[in-house]
């Protein structure tokens, strides 16, 4: 057993810091609290079928309160479906401690399964089967009785109703993604798991996806989904964790994880196409793209548009049209581990 201030270290999650003194590793954290807990989790993948190996997840502490919605946010191989498909039971962790709805998922692995309804990233549904008898073979699988089970109702709420009985091979991407979301609540599970889900979703549907899990959410579902847009967990997300390389980042409430990314682009579009740009205008890290279009990295909290704009006017820049961008992910990471450091 290695010591709590080790773990400490390890782990950037400021909820499990603040909840418990910092002493997230000796058992004292209320596990019944959260929807899901787990300590110093890792898992090395021993690197099969042509994969080399890789030390996914490098001891991950995370603690997920019961009623959230909670982002888990990071690039592509951050680890977020290895953290998933460990909940869901279809990864093996290497090591470390994961809590289900306070049920271990070593010692109470049924209840931990029961706890949680997991739609995964990829889109794998058999084609021989309708919605319905999905539905039917999911809820039969989880021991719903016949009498309470809410096929019907859950495809209503899903939109699938006029697909009940079509080939699941049929369903467009929208609607597959859709159904997997049916197939993880037949067993009405306290939280529901989201890996990735609008990979593959149009504008519309993503919209009708949303209102669905914030439905569930009212009805007290606690949600945990992963994204790699920032966008995405802002909008939903009442808590985020950051997860880059295996590691956590960052975990806090959304807003104050929005105020620390103290990091924007300003990009200016001139009215006429200039030529390079003024040396003035380095302090501003300005940078002249190949479309014409001047970007420009700022600190919201040191430097305001109108300073940029003014300099911009003075150096005689007439601006056609204007946009903000956040910085991008892995921005955000190195901005978050460098005020660590
Ligand atoms: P994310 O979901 O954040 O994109 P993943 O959890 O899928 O990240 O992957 C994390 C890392 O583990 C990646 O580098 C990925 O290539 C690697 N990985 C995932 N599955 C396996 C596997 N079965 N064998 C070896 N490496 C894997
Ligand atoms: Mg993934």
């Amino acid at each position: 057993m290695d010591h709590p201030q080790d773990r400490a270290e390890t782990s950037a999650c400021a909820t499990t810091h603040d909840a418990t003194d910092g002493n997230a590793a000796n058992g004292k954290v209320q596990t019944g609290q959260n929807a899901i807990s787990a300590h110093n989790l890792q898992k090395h993948y021993r690197g099969e079928h042509g994969q080399p190996p890789k030390h996914a997840l490098k001891g991950i502490d995370l603690e997920i309160p019961r009623g959230s919605i909670f982002g888990l946010l990071g690039p592509n191989g951050a680890g977020k479906s290895t953290f998933i498909n460990i909940l869901a039971g279809l990864v093996i962790k290497s090591s470390g401690q994961v809590s289900i709805w306070g049920f271990d998922i070593d010692r109470n692995p049924r209840q931990a399964r029961a706890s949680i309804g997991v739609v995964p990233q990829e889109l794998n549904i058999d084609p021989f089967f309708t919605p319905a008898e999905i539905l039917e073979l999911q809820a039969g699988m989880y021991g719903v009785p016949k009498a309470q089970r809410r096929t019907a109702d859950i495809l209503a709420a899903m939109g699938l109703s006029d697909k009940a009985d079509a080939y699941t091979r049929t369903l467009s991407g929208g609607m597959r993604r859709r159904l997997l979301v049916a197939k993880a609540m037949v067993h009405a599970p306290p939280i529901l798991v989201l890996d990735e889900p609008t990979a593959g979703v149009d504008v519309e549907l993503r919209q009708q996806l949303w209102d669905y899990v914030r439905d569930l959410h009212r009805q007290g579902t606690t949600i945990v989904l992963t994204t790699h847009y920032l966008e995405e967990a802002e909008e939903l997300c009442d808590q985020i964790a950051i997860i880059n390389h295996g590691e956590v980042a960052a975990c806090e409430p959304t807003p104050q994880l929005l105020s620390r990314i103290d990091e924007k682009i300003l990009l200016v579009r001139p009215d006429s196409p200039i030529e390079g740009l003024a040396a003035e205008l380095s302090e501003f890290q300005a940078e002249l793209k190949p479309d014409g279009q001047i970007a420009i990295a700022y600190r919201p909290s040191e430097t305001s548009v109108e300073e940029i704009l003014a300099r911009l006017r003075a150096h005689a820049i007439a601006i056609r049209d204007l946009t903000t961008v956040e910085s991008d992910l892995e921005d955000i990471f190195l901005q978050l581990t460098r005020e660590r450091a």
